[in-house]
């Protein structure tokens, strides 16, 4: 039996659960659309640099929670651990091969030193620019090799958005405002809470992080393990450390917020007072880093106390750097990815697929009867399930397990004399009528029993 087993932290989705993700997905669909986003589809692998070059040699996910693997032709992929850098990658590569081939032909005084590079950098501005803003919306596995528990899996799915294009505040504010709303539609906005912070631009940055690792200095000897190899590596995600020594040490860290630099500030100050004349209720978390390399400028993070230690539902921020780490242009971002095993812990969606009506024969020779009729009752609407086996009253018995409400039972007589046997399974009453009345019959009684 254990050959049969699913690999550790990688489950199948059974129709109650899958039932509950497709809710929180749909939703996620329906708003992003109604935001203007485009839903995109990148493959679940990629080169592998796809994802280190932007994630950062530091990182969790680059140092040890990455699904690795060489293919036949020596190539180094990984499955995606993420979406942004697969949806920025994509955009790039659709941004530069739309148009082409392109052919140009120039003209012009010479007093440049030649003049390709100058069309080439035309070229790929054009195409590049022409079609900025870009809005995303996505969905599908991530693979991360982690410790496996509630709501934390290795491979696990996300629905997320980006947007691509915009620099100022007012991006950060429409992606914060569109999670807020996809979580209200999943009535979930009451559970949870909205945190945010500011990393500041790369000179903020660069400026908090010494004085972060003087402090963090002092305490070399009580910090873990993991927090002393950040000191050197990358000491802003010691900030995002769940270790308790780590955080009573970091409960007198200097803040983040006193290091931006005015324009840094004042960025920050715009998606704080935009929130409020949104009235999305958010709370300053100094602490407050996303663990990936890109980022800049806000974080944010959206999170329930009803799920344990796993109680980050949806997170994001701003990633102006990306595009350019890829290699393509400067192409400021912002976006966030929502945990949808999370959020499907906490909807119930109310799985139902009870059968309307039930069909069966008085033996098997009518099945294929059944199964005729089954397209006629389809195309009506009606869901209808064929009882093929055992005898009428085991059969009765099932359409009763299975919750159904109306039975057809046909036999030589019903055939003779072409009609069928109707029985309403709530009431039991039960006659023989035309299939078209009895298709009208179960239509006006579950219209009825919807009402
Ligand atoms: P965490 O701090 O919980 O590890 P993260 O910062 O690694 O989260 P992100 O990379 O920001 O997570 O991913 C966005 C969201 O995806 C998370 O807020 C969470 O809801 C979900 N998520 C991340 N990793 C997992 C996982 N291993 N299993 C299930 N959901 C996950
Ligand atoms: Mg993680």
């Amino acid at each position: 039996m254990d050959k049969l087993r699913t690999v550790r932290g990688v489950n199948d989705l059974l129709a109650e659960t899958l039932n509950n993700h497709n809710f929180v997905i749909n939703k996620g669909l329906n708003i992003s659309k109604k935001y203007c986003y485009s839903q995109i589809d990148t493959p679940i692998f990629e080169f592998s640099e796809i994802f280190t070059k932007p994630l950062g040699k530091t990182s969790d996910i680059v140092t040890k929670e990455n699904y690795t693997f060489e293919d036949r032709s020596g190539d180094l992929l990984m499955l995606r651990p993420e979406g942004t850098s697969g949806v920025v990658r994509a955009f790039l590569n659709a941004g530069l091969t739309q148009d082409i081939p392109q052919r140009f032909s120039y003209f012009g005084p010479m007093f440049r030193y030649e003049s390709t590079s100058g069309v080439i950098r035309a070229f790929l501005n054009a195409g590049l620019t022409q079609d900025i803003p870009q809005r995303f919306s996505y969905f599908g596995p991530m693979f991360r090799y982690e410790r496996p528990q509630k709501g934390r899996l290795r491979q696990f799915h996300q629905f997320g958005v980006e947007l691509l294009g915009i620099s100022s505040s007012m991006g950060d504010l429409e992606v914060i405002s569109l999670a807020n709303n996809f979580l209200k539609s999943l009535n979930l906005d009451n559970k949870i809470e909205l945190k945010i912070n500011s990393l500041g631009d790369t000179d903020s940055r660069l400026n908090y992080r010494k004085v972060l690792v003087d402090y963090l200095n002092d305490f070399k000897k009580e910090l873990s393990e993991d927090s002393i190899k950040r000191l050197k590596e990358n000491p802003l995600r010691i900030l995002d450390s769940k270790n308790p020594s780590d955080q009573a040490i970091l409960t007198k860290a200097p803040d983040v917020l006193n290091y931006l630099n005015e324009f840094s500030k004042d960025r920050f100050q715009e998606v704080c007072d935009g929130l409020n004349s949104l009235n999305i209720d958010h709370k300053v978390d100094k602490n407050l880093v996303r663990g990936l390399d890109y980022y800049c400028h806000t974080a944010f993070e959206f999170i329930t106390d009803q799920l344990g230690s796993q109680g980050t539902v949806l997170a994001g921020g701003r990633y102006d750097g990306l595009s350019e780490i890829l290699g393509g242009i400067k192409m400021p971002g912002v976006g966030w990815a929502a945990g949808i095993e999370r959020l499907a812990l906490m909807v119930n969606a109310n799985y139902k697929n009870n059968p309307d009506l039930v069909l069966m024969g008085l033996s098997e020779k009518f099945n294929l009867d059944l199964l005729q009729m089954m397209d006629r009752l389809i195309k009506d609407g009606i869901k209808t399930e064929i009882l093929y086996t055992g005898n009428v009253s085991k059969k009765l018995k099932r359409a009763d397990k299975i919750n159904a409400k109306f039975a057809i039972i046909i036999g030589e007589d019903e055939i003779s004399q072409n009609i069928v046997n109707l029985k309403n399974l709530k009431t039991g009453f039960q006659q023989g009528i035309k299939l078209g009345d009895a298709i009208n019959e179960i239509k006006s009684l579950l219209n009825i029993n919807l009402e």
